[in-house]
């Protein structure tokens, strides 16, 4: 497959998926409204290349190459003559909103447009265009490069074909594709955050400290990291923001965050990316 893709968004998930398709061939336009997102996100995709190389798992002669195959841009018409657009913006329902509304004036009749989201209704993006049946949801996960799966999110409108397209384009990537379909969550947040959730909970009733309960789970049920550590990592704002998607979307009070994850986020403690979050880093 040699088709030209474009990304919107050159943050942690959108450098990390031109990384990919570029490593296994793909000519692909980085899209970013901030001209240093762009710079930030070659970086990383030269630094995370540079890893690979050492660690043996792409040849040091293709380096260049695979570089070579990105472009940037700040301008969205640069989506023109992609066969796939994935949208991996800031996790925001109105900014997804505009950007699909203007990505369907852009993109090229009979593409794909799939959107990275964690947690925003799929069916509700689509509206948002005149060809639900070409949007899509790809949830690739965090690190990109290193990670296998893809969540493949199919909206109420989304076409057979659209979804047979997308299933080949992640295995032409090596990754490891997972059809599911829309509701809150979809299936890796609507598992992963009610167990965050209540490790939380654990935490907040001095039931064990954060060691503790990271240690019980990755010892004793052979997780390898805790879900702490996990949400750190993630970010607690974003894991506070999808167990509100969860509990408004399904209604269901088992979904309520917990209290003092709301506490650490008003405080700004958002985890690695502060530098505080369950853990100083
Ligand atoms: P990020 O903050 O690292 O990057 C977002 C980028 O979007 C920024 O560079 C920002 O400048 C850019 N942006 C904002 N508005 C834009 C616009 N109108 N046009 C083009 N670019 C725009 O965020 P991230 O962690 O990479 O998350 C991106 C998406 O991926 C979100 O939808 C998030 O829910 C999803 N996601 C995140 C993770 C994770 O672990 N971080 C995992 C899976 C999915």
């Amino acid at each position: 497959m040699s088709d030209r893709i474009a990304v919107v968004g050159a943050g942690q998930m959108g450098n990390g998926i031109a990384h990919v398709f570029a490593q296994h061939g793909f000519a692909v336009t980085m899209i970013d409204v901030a001209e240093g997102a762009l710079g930030r996100g070659r970086v990383t995709i030269e630094k995370n290349l540079d890893r690979q190389i050492a660690k043996g798992t792409v040849p040091a002669e293709e380096r260049d190459a695979i570089l070579g195959r990105v472009t940037t841009s700040t301008s969205l018409h640069a989506v023109r003559g992609a066969a796939l657009v994935i949208e991996a913006a800031t996790e925001n329902r109105e900014l997804k909103f505009q950007i699909f509304a203007d990505l369907d004036r852009h993109t090229d009749a009979g593409a794909v447009v799939a959107t990275n989201t964690s947690s925003i209704s799929i069916t509700e993006i689509a509206s948002r265009t005149s060809r639900a049946d070409h949007v899509i949801g790809m949830h690739f996960m965090n690190p990109v490069p290193l990670m296998q799966l893809v969540e493949v999110i199919r909206g109420l409108a989304t076409s057979d074909a659209t979804m047979r397209r997308v299933l080949e384009w992640c295995r032409a990537v090596g990754k490891t594709p997972v059809e599911v379909n829309d509701y809150p969550g979809f299936v890796a947040n609507r598992i992963l955050m009610p167990m965050i959730n209540e490790a939380v909970y654990c935490v907040m009733e001095g039931v064990g400290t954060p060691e503790a309960v990271d240690t019980v789970m990755k010892l004793g049920m052979n997780h390898p990291m805790g879900p702490l550590a996990l949400a750190d990592f993630i970010g607690l704002d974003t894991c506070l923001a999808i167990l509100e998607v969860l509990h408004h979307g399904l209604g269901d009070s088992k979904y309520r965050p917990a209290p003092l994850l709301r506490k650490y986020v008003a405080a700004g403690w958002l985890g690695k990316k502060s530098g505080r979050g369950f853990y100083e880093y």
